[in-house]
Formats: C-alpha cells, sequence, structure tokens
C-alpha cells in the first residue's frame, strides 16, 4: 500500500470503537482430549499422570459403555461403582465416597452423562480424590466446578475447585449410542448454558466468544445430530457442549438455571428436559430487559432477535422436546408452590421477578405453547 492510499473506515459512527470491559478471572485448570477413539488412550492418560488404582463410575444401565471403559482401564481398575441416580442424592454420594475410600484407590473415573459425572464430582470433593470423566451426553458437567446434591426434595449446587476433573476425555464416538430423544434436550442443555452464560453479569468477552461459538454449533449441527448418528455431526455438539459448559463454568448461572434447580428438586422434573421446555420461555421474558444479550445470541444463531424465543422453541420441537412441563410429570396446580419458592430464594435475575410475572412464563411453560404468538 502506498503512502497516499486512505484506510476504508467507513461512516462516522463506526469510528466509536466500544472499550472492551474490563475482567479479572482464574482460568479453569484440567487436561482436555478430543478425538474419534480418544477413549483408547486411557490407560496412557492415568499411567502419564501416575495413578494405578482407578475406582470406575459408570451406570449399571449402560451395559456396552461399562464394558468399553473397563477394556481401555485394563489392569489399572480396581472397582467398580453402578449406582447412579439423577440430581445426585446425598446419601448416595456418602456412600460412593465411603466405598471409594475404603478401597486405596488413587483416582475416580467418571463415564457418563451429568448425573454419573455429578456423582463423580461430588465424591472428588469429599475425599479429595483427583477426577477424571468421559463424557456421553452433552450436559458439559464436566468443565464446570459446579456439583449438585438433593436432600429430600432440595437440590443445592456449590462450587468448588475439586470438582473439577483432572482430564476429560471427549470421544464423540461414544454419542453415537445415544437415543435422539436425550441427543436433542441434552443439546438444548448446552444451548441453556450458553445463552445463561451471555447474559450473565460477570460475562466477559472470552466467555462471550465460547458461548456464542457453543451457539452457534448448536444451530448448525443439533438437528444433524439429532436426526442421525453420524458422528461428525454428534462430534461437533460435543464440542458446543464442552464450550458451553466452561463459558458457565467461568460466569455462574441465573434464572433459567434457578427455576430448572428447582423443578429439579422439588418435583423431580428430568434435567434435559426441562432446560429443553423452559429455555424460549426464559429467553421471551428477560428479552425487553437484555436487548444486547439477546441480540448477540440470536446474532450467532443466525436468527432475528425478535424472534429469538419462538425459533429456539422451534427448534427444540424438531429436536423432540417434550410439549410443556406437563409432559414431564408437572401438574398445574403445582406452579404456585414453585412459584412461592422462587421469589422466596430472591433468584438473580436480570429481569427483575414478580409473582404474576413468574406465574405467567411457568404457566407457558406447562402448556408448551409457542412462546411468541400471533
Ligand atoms: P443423565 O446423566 O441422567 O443421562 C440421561 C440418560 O442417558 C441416562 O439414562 C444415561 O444412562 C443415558 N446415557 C448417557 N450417556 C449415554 C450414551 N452414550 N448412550 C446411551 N445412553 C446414555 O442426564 P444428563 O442430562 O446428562 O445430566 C443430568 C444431570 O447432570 C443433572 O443432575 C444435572 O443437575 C447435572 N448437570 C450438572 C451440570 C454442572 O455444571 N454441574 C451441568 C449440566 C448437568
Amino acid at each position: 500500500m502506498s503512502s497516499t492510499d486512505t484506510i476504508p473506515f467507513g461512516d462516522a459512527p463506526d469510528l466509536r470503537i466500544p472499550m472492551p470491559k474490563s475482567f479479572a478471572r482464574t482460568s479453569l485448570p484440567g487436561r482436555l482430549l478430543f478425538g474419534e477413539g480418544a477413549l483408547d488412550d486411557l490407560a496412557h492418560e492415568l499411567d502419564n499422570a501416575r495413578f494405578r488404582r482407578a475406582m470406575l463410575i459408570v451406570s449399571s444401565n449402560q451395559i456396552v459403555l461399562a464394558q468399553r471403559i473397563r477394556d481401555a482401564l485394563g489392569s489399572l481398575l480396581a472397582l467398580e461403582w453402578t449406582e447412579v441416580r439423577q440430581h445426585v442424592p446425598a446419601e448416595l454420594a456418602d456412600r460412593c465416597g465411603a466405598s471409594a475410600a475404603s478401597a486405596d484407590v488413587d483416582v475416580l473415573v467418571a463415564i457418563g452423562g451429568g448425573s454419573t459425572i455429578g456423582l463423580g464430582k461430588a465424591v472428588a470433593v469429599r475425599t479429595a480424590l483427583p477426577l477424571v470423566v468421559v463424557p456421553t451426553t452433552y450436559s458439559g458437567s464436566e468443565m464446570t466446578p459446579i456439583y449438585g446434591l438433593t436432600t429430600g426434595r432440595e437440590k443445592k449446587t456449590a462450587r468448588d475447585k475439586a470438582a473439577l476433573p483432572q482430564i476429560v476425555i471427549y470421544d464423540p464416538q461414544l454419542l453415537t449410542g445415544l437415543p435422539a430423544s436425550i441427543v436433542g434436550t441434552s443439546g438444548l442443555n448446552a444451548l441453556a448454558h450458553c445463552a445463561e452464560a451471555i447474559w450473565a453479569l460477570n460475562a466477559d468477552p472470552i466467555t462471550d466468544s465460547l458461548a456464542l461459538d457453543g451457539a452457534s454449533r448448536l444451530q448448525r449441527y443439533l438437528p444433524m445430530a439429532y436426526g442421525t448418528t453420524d458422528v461428525a455431526a454428534r462430534g461437533q455438539v460435543l464440542v458446543a457442549a464442552c464450550l458451553a459448559g466452561t463459558a458457565l463454568g467461568i460466569v455462574g448461572t441465573s434464572l433459567h438455571h434457578a427455576l430448572c434447580h428447582l423443578l429439579g428438586g422439588m418435583l423431580e422434573a428430568p434435567h434435559a428436559e426441562t432446560h429443553a421446555i423452559l429455555l424460549p420461555y426464559v429467553i421471551s421474558y428477560l428479552q425487553p430487559a437484555i436487548p444486547d444479550a439477546i441480540g448477540r445470541l440470536a446474532d450467532a444463531m443466525g436468527r432475528q432477535p425478535h424472534r429469538l424465543a419462538r425459533d429456539v422453541w422451534s427448534l427444540a420441537q424438531a429436536v423432540g422436546t417434550p410439549p410443556g412441563l406437563r409432559a414431564v410429570g408437572v401438574r398445574e396446580e403445582q406452579i404456585e408452590m414453585v412459584t412461592a419458592v422462587a421469589l422466596d430464594k430472591n433468584i438473580a435475575s436480570p429481569r427483575p421477578l414478580t409473582h404474576e410475572a413468574l406465574q405467567a412464563l411457568l404457566h407457558a411453560a406447562w402448556a408448551g405453547k409457542d412462546p411468541q404468538p400471533g
């Protein structure tokens, strides 16, 4: 370029480049492996980290996965735990932790969805044993220091660095056996992580890029991952789930997760399905208060901001989300109880909550109708 050439700056308003937001954060530790067949590296990875006796945590209903990981662990397998339940009852974590402590194991290896990973995290916190995770759904839990425990009808979450895996192995092959119904709702769970990370008060430019890339991949690849067992599509959604979990693990949760946890803890509403059902209604409610965040999320997904709630609802329907909370065992008369507890808990929300607003949101999600009719 000669010295007389001018650089096209465009129109005057474009010259006002916004200063990136100031932020301070600690990056999360841990080693990640991603690749088809990456599970075959498990023993090598454990050996490199000088682990000798592994306690395997795998759900009793995962016969095929269990055999694959037993083979991958070989002589490092010292003990197996197969009792896994959603929302991790505290007494289950106690028993599993006691078993780990008495068996002289030096590492926990959890393979499965968020329930299995959640149990591994709770036990890692209790025993201070290092954790290795092989995720087989899109929960993204492996990337967050958050772990949940349920006592009675109350689910409480906590953050603890000891819950973060030392090694995560992502092998998209393992997700080719995941039933479509779980692919769809678990993918929406990942989208909810992206959305909540984008509108989090302490979001920063790094978490934004992670969450926006995650949302973009979910929009692009989730329908194919749902409709086929294509390993590349399921792998792309796995990358999205990792991005989503990483972003959320850094910034933390707000209204959407708080409502899902209440429904899960109080009414045993299934985790991924509840996220998938609720997300469009939460977007619709928050939109007037956070137009910039919704605009960026819509942009990443190639959608119009004013239609985002409806388009997320359509995506959720297209990937097999149950038609409303009524379809996952929630009774309409229970909405009042959930509303009262939610208001009592002073949930952090980017848009203030009122009794009427929360009732309207939950009734709409219960019915499962188009969130922006007309
Ligand atoms: P899940 O772990 O309960 O799995 C759902 C079902 O899918 C189970 O029956 C499981 O056995 C089956 N499954 C898993 N992988 C499979 C595979 N590859 N092939 C065939 N079947 C398979 O459900 P989830 O939605 O992954 O996790 C939900 C739990 O995770 C909840 O307790 C939730 O609170 C927690 N969670 C925590 C975080 C966090 O950051 N702490 C994030 C997301 C979810």
